[in-house]
């Protein structure tokens, strides 16, 4: 019967090693995979690495490196689990694995760079199991979640389903601008809002929904007019931009300030049986007036109240928005940039165009200035000044 020590050593014959010094070479080129025990990980670990206890190795590799070819650095504690860890995924197919000599204990005390690891609470990796599953987002990608900010312009129809899309993925902050108050004639489609709430301010409403369904979300609250003045700080310091809002004034607005402030947009819009959705991600795609450098006559855009909309629209286009926040937050995927999606419920028929950066855009092209200002009813290309506040 082999002893321990011959199994290391007939492990060891079979596998490469590497000391500290050769594995910081490879930090950022290969994937360092770290097999210790959770409360091993949780209390420091190289940068970057991805997390696999050794129990789980087998099971779930295949979920974590999905390509067998790619460089992996296996590290425990001291370097006996990832001895046995690097011969299992050489007998898993891995074609270039290596293990680090002396773990996670001389990488630390040879200096080299470390980080404690922002993870999960026990009752997060529960609330976020079937995220944690896919690959693509795993505990890393949770915690971009919930480290994310999104602002949502309105809370609505549209912003209604994107907030609690959002707050139930997890998304930490988000900041909602609206300065309504909840109406019975809102309830047709608003599904923020409630019998209750009627009456209450839109965001206090909103705010207690979102509360309700996910602690982990801390949502800011805006009870004002967005508008010129306060636009750039509102926006500053959130990472996308999910926009409900329902009038050209303030599209025009936003698209200025977010160009400046380079933040993507995620824009939705709703009319009757018909919506849209695209994302305007500043210098990296077209932007809005790259899409309308004009908006339509009035008479052809008329605004919800007198054209009407069906109840179930603005889920549809609402949780396409909060989709495509997430996946940019994530950079997962492809999202919406330069494409317009538009979507016809009648037809039940979703159809995609591209819509193309204009380099002579007035806001986004080479020679734009961009100034932030209000615009009249008509968005009229002069601007007016700001309203007085009171
Ligand atoms: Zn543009």
């Amino acid at each position: 019967m082999p002893s321990f020590r011959d199994l290391l050593k007939a492990a060891k014959g079979e596998i490469v090693e590497i000391d500290p010094a050769e594995a910081e070479t490879r930090l950022g080129r290969a994937t360092f995979l770290d097999v210790r025990e959770l409360d091993e990980f949780e209390q420091g670990a190289i940068p970057g690495a991805v997390f696999l206890p050794r129990g789980h190795l087998e099971s779930k590799i295949e979920n974590q490196i999905s390509d067998r070819a790619t460089p992996i650095v296996i590290y425990c504690a001291s370097g006996v689990r990832s001895v046995f860890a690097a011969k299992t995924l050489g007998e898993l197919g891995y074609t270039d694995v290596v293990h680090m000599a002396g773990g996670f204990s001389r990488w630390k005390d040879q200096g080299r760079p470390w980080i404690t690891p922002a993870t999960l609470s026990p009752e997060q990796r529960n609330r976020y199991h079937r995220h944690i599953l896919l690959p693509e987002v795993g505990e890393e990608g949770q915690q971009k979640l919930l480290e994310a900010k999104v602002l949502l312009l309105g809370a609505g129809g549209l912003g209604s389903p994107a907030a609690l899309y959002l707050a139930a993925a997890g998304v930490g902050t988000l900041g909602i601008v609206d300065m309504d108050v909840v109406d019975a004639s809102n309830l047709q489609r608003q599904i923020l809002h409630n019998m209750e709430r009627v009456g209450e301010r839109k965001v206090d409403s909103a705010k207690k929904t979102l509360t309700a369904i996910n602690p982990d979300v801390d949502v800011v609250t805006y009870d004002v007019r967005f508008g010129a003045d306060n636009i750039l700080d509102i926006i500053d310091g959130y990472d996308v931009i999910v926009d409900g809002t329902d009038n050209f004034p303030t599209r025009y607005l936003l698209n200025d300030a977010s160009l400046l402030k380079r933040i993507p947009v995620v824009h939705g819009s709703i009319f009757r049986f018909e919506g849209q959705v695209t994302v305007f991600d500043p210098y990296n795609g077209p932007c809005y007036r790259c899409l309308l450098p004009e908006p339509p006559p009035p008479e052809l855009a008329p605004s919800c109240a007198e054209a009407g909309v069906l109840g179930v629209l603005p889920g549809i286009i609402g949780s396409i928005q909060a989709l495509e926040a997430i996946k940019i937050i994530l950079d997962l995927g492809e999202p919406l940039r330069g494409r317009l999606l538009a979507y016809d419920a009648l037809e039940q028929s979703f159809r995609s165009f591209k819509v193309r950066r204009d380099p002579s855009c007035p806001a986004c092209g080479e020679n734009a200035q961009i100034v932030i200002a209000e615009y009249d009813d008509l968005c009229m290309p002069h601007p007016i000044a700001p309203p007085e506040a009171d």
